[in-house]
């Protein structure tokens, strides 16, 4: 099973999808490309595969990318291998932007897609400054282009609101484990009880 979590720039993706990976098991998280310059605390692989623009563009080129868009100036995108890879054994978690959203859905209409967003547009604020990963600049365009991605949250099948972080985490918990819940989810599982049932006597 594929999730997308989608949000503005520092509504708390991250911070949820750490929580959510140290919590649940079976889950993996798709390590994205891009051409913006590392934080501080950030490890190539881990957090992102950092790659030149060239790189980037020879990838879009080839058709490697499941999605890609330009994200505050700078490019991300999906790798079609990272899926492949991840997903064989575990449910894996996208965190793109809306545009990647959008392009995912075309691709896998079973994706499921989250929209995250902060409390209030001061609360985002807030964050972003105290995060301290980014300068004035940046945060006044993350800012800003948070007004438009908030107007383009139809497309999602889930609202989480990141206010105080232990709800929000359980409630992406939960949709994941609904998911996995789901009839046609559990064919396998279900074939062997019904076996079971056919092979067990009554005594
Ligand atoms: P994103 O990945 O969406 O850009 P981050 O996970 O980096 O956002 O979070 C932005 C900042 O907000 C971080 O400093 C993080 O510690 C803080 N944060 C995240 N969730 C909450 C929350 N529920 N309440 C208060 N602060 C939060
Ligand atoms: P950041 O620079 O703060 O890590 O991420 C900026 C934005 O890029 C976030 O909204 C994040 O969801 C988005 N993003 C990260 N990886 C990808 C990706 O692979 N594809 C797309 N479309 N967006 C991404």
């Amino acid at each position: 099973m594929i999730f997308v979590i989608s949000g503005p720039s520092g509504c708390g993706k991250s911070t949820l999808i750490k929580q959510l990976l140290a919590g649940l098991p079976g889950l993996d998280f798709s390590v994205s490309h891009t051409t913006r310059a590392p934080r501080p605390e950030e490890v190539n692989g881990r957090d992102y595969y950092f790659v030149s623009l060239e790189e980037f563009q020879k990838m879009q080129a080839a058709g490697a990318l499941a999605e890609s868009a330009l994200v505050h100036g700078e490019w991300y995108g999906t790798s079609l291998a990272e899926i492949e890879n991840k997903s064989k054994d575990k449910d894996l978690i996208l965190d793109i932007d809306v545009q990647g959203a959008r392009q995912i859905k075309a691709r896998l209409k079973e994706a499921s897609l989250i929209f995250v967003v902060p409390p209030s547009f001061s609360e985002l604020e807030k964050r972003l400054r105290e995060r301290k990963t980014d300068s004035p600049q940046a945060i006044a365009l993350r800012l800003e282009n948070a007004r438009k991605e908030i107007l383009q949250s139809d497309i999602f099948d889930y609202l989480v609101i990141n206010g105080e972080l232990d709800k929000a985490v359980e409630e992406l918990r939960s949709i994941i484990i609904a998911h996995r819940c789901q009839f046609q989810a559990r064919q396998k599982e279900f074939r062997e009880i019904l076996k079971s049932f056919e092979a067990g006597s009554i005594s």
